[in-house]
């Protein structure tokens, strides 16, 4: 099964994304994640791209292209994916279908997660990343605040500079300007399935998983 994941930043994309992978055996290929380890190990790409990060901008499309052709290549995504995080502009959606035509594929579904703005900024101000494995949590659903439910950890949350405030409203704003359009354009397509990202993360779930089926 192919899966393209959307919504604003925070919304709980690659949140239920992690969650799918497990339950339906396909790998999750977040672009987000992808940069970040880049970033981390200072290659080429990751030094393009940190301060954009930073920012809240946006990654040229060339080198999402890129990025993305190469994972569409491994054989393990041959059977299966989902994809959180691209395409995120419409010249994204085109890098995108020209790789789906040469691979031959033709169905996929597209998952639309939708949550009010001022919600997402408060969101994001409670998130936080274990700096050992990358895990994304929400310091209002944590039993024990010092311990990653992930790795186990300890005391190895930190939050990500763009989740700082001003940083989030930018990404909110190019979310607005670059990707909605991106949205409307897969909103054309049958297979689209719009949840409400305020429900509990069990329930989105649950509602992907019948729509699925
Ligand atoms: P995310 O974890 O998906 O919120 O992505 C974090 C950041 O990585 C974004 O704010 C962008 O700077 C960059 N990024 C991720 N995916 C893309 C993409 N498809 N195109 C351009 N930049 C991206």
């Amino acid at each position: 099964m192919r899966i393209l994941i959307f919504g604003a930043p925070g919304v709980g994309k690659g949140t239920q994304a992690k969650i799918l992978s497990t339950k339906l055996h396909i790998p999750h290929i977040s672009t987000g994640d992808l940069l970040r380890r880049a970033v981390s190990k200072k290659t080429p790409l990751g030094l393009k791209a940190k301060e954009l990060i930073d920012n809240g901008n946006l990654v040229p499309d060339d080198l999402m292209g890129g990025i993305i052709s190469e994972e569409l290549q491994d054989p393990k995504t041959r059977e299966g994916f989902i994809l959180d995080g691209f395409p995120r502009t419409l010249p994204q959606v085109k890098i995108l279908e020209d790789i789906f035509k040469s691979h031959n594929i033709e169905d996929y579904y597209v998952i639309i997660l939708e949550v009010e703005d001022d919600v997402l900024v408060q969101r994001l101000s409670l998130r936080r990343m274990c700096s050992a494995c990358g895990n994304i949590i929400n310091l209002n659903y944590l039993k024990d605040s010092s311990k990653c439910p992930s790795c186990g950890s300890k005391n190895t949350f930190v939050k990500r500079k763009d989740d700082d405030e001003t940083v989030v409203r930018n990404r909110l704003s190019v979310f607005h300007g670059l990707t909605e359009p991106v949205i409307s354009h897969y909103r054309e397509y049958n297979r689209v399935i719009t949840i409400d990202g305020m429900l509990p993360v069990e329930e989105v779930t649950e509602k992907i998983m019948n729509h699925l089926s």
